[in-house]
């Protein structure tokens, strides 16, 4: 039986509910059906925080949900959700899943692969993964549902996964990840019990498809603290030979500084509501790398711009086993670095050329970090915003400047 509180007892402001999201669980109750917000939502709610996205569960059928909306479609293999559109809105709707995964088909490490069996709420309120992220909120009578003692580990700033950790981390190793992430974000500590077996089971993440992997790494990477769950992982033992990128951004000394600046910068830039682009990203954290690789094809006789090309080739290749990099991140991250030895020449008709460059942003941004990080001398990265903002005569003073 889960504990109900009242609008005084949450105090959740009803302006940070979404329209849309009320529009679903009004919709859905009125067609005679239980529906809530669920989630990271309620979570954020508790919090005073506005929620990015709401997810809204349900005992209605996906396909009983899809036909109540105009523009709502199934997917999902693994697990059947529906989304339902309104302009650029997107709200997940989620059946209850059932509590038991004893029909649920595993593979031989006891990873959960499909498991669609539909359920009573509060076995679905088991089956989430912490207990600040198992509470319901109905906006129509403005009351929180709390199954798992969330309200008490919200107020105490604590993340307890629900259930044996074990288990919970063998069904999906995910969740070590999720948690370090929450836990950077929040600023919440890890109970005991949840954070205990992490480092021992760690090693589970290898055998997550690499599709989903990179979808969590996204999910850290762009939350506005990139730098504090890269250094939570660390700490939690997470880090170590399980991604390759992690290993190779956490114990490089060389590249940490740089890393570091990369990080700050995004975070930044995500606070501020910003956009960032994943190319950018991934092309700063592997950057240290490719250098490594660059000058040692350059020591084997390699002349520069082809000896960058094979570096590019190499990192990108260790990193797609494990990390499914799109090909459209990988071709951004391969520009990015392809332009920075053009920075360098700064004769003729050089410059003018890399100005037409579709990208030119984001390799001089790049390029700011290089100096930024002494990689290089800031001399060059001056030179480039003058030349960026200079008019033509200006243009041509500074390279008749450079020899
Ligand atoms: P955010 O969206 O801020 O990253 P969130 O908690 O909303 O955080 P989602 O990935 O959107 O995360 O998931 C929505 C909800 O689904 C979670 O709050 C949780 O209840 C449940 N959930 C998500 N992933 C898992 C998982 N791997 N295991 C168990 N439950 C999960
Ligand atoms: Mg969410």
């Amino acid at each position: 039986k889960p504990t109900v509180l009242s609008a005084k007892q949450h105090g959740i402001d009803p302006k940070l509910v979404s329209p849309n999201a009320i529009r679903v669980t009004s919709t859905l109750q009125e067609a005679g059906f239980k529906a809530f917000i669920v989630g990271g939502a309620v979570r954020d709610l508790l919090l005073g925080v506005k929620p990015k996205d709401f997810d809204v569960a349900t005992n209605a059928t996906p396909e009983q949900v899809r036909r109540l909306f105009r523009r709502a479609f199934i997917i999902g293999k693994r697990f059947q959700i529906v989304h339902v559109m309104f302009g650029q809105e997107l709200i997940e709707v989620t059946t209850f899943r059932g509590a038991s995964s004893a029909g649920a088909v595993k593979d031989e490490h006891g990873r959960v692969l499909r498991d669609n069996t539909f359920g009573e709420q509060h076995e679905d309120a088991v089956r989430r993964d912490f207990t600040i992220n198992a509470m319901y909120y109905d906006p129509s009578s403005e009351t929180v549902l709390d199954y798992h003692g969330g309200i008490a580990d919200i107020r105490a700033k604590t993340l307890r996964i629900i259930g044996v950790p074990e288990e919970r981390y063998r069904e999906d190793p995910v969740r070590m990840l999720r948690i370090v992430r929450f836990a950077a974000k929040l600023k919440f500590e890890i109970e005991p019990h949840t954070r205990e077996p992490i480092p021992v089971m760690a090693a589970l993440i290898n055998n997550v498809p690499s599709a989903r992997l990179f979808d969590e790494m996204i999910k850290l990477l762009m939350s506005g603290h990139a730098l504090a769950c890269l250094q939570q992982l660390r700490k939690e033992g997470l880090h170590h030979g399980l991604l390759p990128l992690l290993d190779v951004v956490l114990e490089q000394p060389l590249g940490e500084k740089f890393v570091t600046l990369a990080l700050s910068n995004t975070d930044l830039r995500v606070q501020q509501g910003k956009p960032v682009s994943p190319g950018f990203l991934f092309a700063s954290l592997l950057w240290h790398q490719v250098l490594e690789k660059w000058n040692a094809y350059k020591k084997a006789g390699e002349f520069p711009i082809p000896a960058l090309h094979l570096a590019a080739d190499d990192v990108l290749d260790a990193q797609t086993d494990k990390l499914a990099l799109q090909r459209k991140i990988a071709s951004d991250m391969r520009d990015i670095w392809a332009m920075q030895p053009r920075f360098e020449r700064r004769v003729g008709k050089s410059p003018y050329k890399l100005l037409e460059h579709l990208r030119l942003r984001a390799g001089y941004d790049f390029l700011l970090l290089r100096c930024a990080s002494g990689e290089i001398d800031s001399e060059i990265g001056e030179w480039w915003t003058a030349f960026m903002e200079g008019d033509g005569t200006q243009r041509e003073i500074l390279i008749a400047q450079k020899p």
